[in-house]
């Protein structure tokens, strides 16, 4: 495996190996949802390449940019077990001059849910996106539906800029009692984890309404709601796969998202339906 640090060095080592490449962007602090990413990478392409780079851009003045977890010497380890053949891990200066061109997210879909929250912090996400994939110029690139949001936003780039490769989307993966894999989950102690637990739970319970032939956003929200009761909701939507709001739920169009603070740490999730 190789662990390359500069953009030129990458670019050459990657246009003279003429492989199909499957690419995973990572802040790094690697679990097993980054994990099934690569994995699903591995199935389809025939050199991977994991970037781990926490982008500063996408942190707002006052987020945990500056304690955000650090593991690279681990994260090296996992990708060398699942047969990653290229670790990129660049420093800021390799990826940002003093003076920056920037992308924007669209006013729509940019500043509703997570936009609204951390304005700006999508702006990042595609900037830096947006570099990698002129860096690594994959065939394939893999995210997980946790990010919905990002997911979304980052597939409307693709198509508006016209860049040639194909996202693809990973389910997430969580623990056996519910709770989605996150990086930030190491800050929560043990009863914020607890805690935590709703947020799932709400979702389950979302499902099972739909399973009941409860159709009506209003109704499923209220019943979340009092789930989710006394986590600090940010937001509870139902919206289309395109980020329409919708008043009532279409079956293979839908996803319901949560975005909750417990204690100090963001947690997101969501099912799509
Ligand atoms: P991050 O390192 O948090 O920026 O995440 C890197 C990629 O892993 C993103 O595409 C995330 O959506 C994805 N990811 C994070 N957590 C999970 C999870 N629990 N299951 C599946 N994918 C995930």
């Amino acid at each position: 495996m190789k662990i390359i640090s500069d953009v030129n060095e990458l670019k050459t080592y990657l246009k003279k190996e003429k492989k199909i490449i499957g690419f995973v962007p990572t802040m790094g602090a690697l679990h097993d949802g980054h994990l099934s990413l690569i994995k699903k990478a591995k199935n389809e392409c025939e050199l991977i390449v994991v970037s781990i780079f926490v982008n500063p851009t996408q942190f707002l003045v006052g987020e945990d940019l500056d304690k955000y977890p650090s593991r690279d010497e681990a994260d090296k380890k996992i990708c060398k077990l699942a047969g990653v053949d290229v670790v990129f891990l660049p420093q800021k200066e390799d990826i940002y001059g003093s003076d920056e061109v920037s992308l924007k997210a669209p006013n729509v879909r940019g500043f509703v849910l997570e936009g609204a929250t951390r304005p700006g912090h999508f702006d990042g996400v595609l900037t830096v996106v947006n570099k990698l994939f002129n860096i690594v110029n994959p065939d394939y690139a893999y995210f997980g539906k946790k990010d919905a949001q990002q997911l979304n936003l980052i597939s409307l780039m693709v198509k508006q800029l016209f860049i040639d490769v194909k996202i693809v989307a990973v389910d997430t993966v969580r623990e056996s009692d519910g709770l989605a894999l996150s990086s930030r989950n190491i800050y929560l102690s043990k009863e914020q984890r607890k805690g935590a637990l709703k947020i799932s739970s709400s979702l389950y319970e979302a499902s099972k309404m739909v399973q009941k032939k409860i159709y009506t956003s209003k109704e499923i929200k209220k019943a979340m709601s009092e789930i989710l009761k006394p986590l600090e909701v940010g937001y509870v939507e139902i919206l289309s796969r395109d980020f329409e709001v919708i008043d009532t739920i279409e079956i293979g169009n839908t996803v319901i998202l949560v975005e909750t603070l417990v204690g100090s740490t963001r947690l997101l999730d969501n099912i799509w339906l």
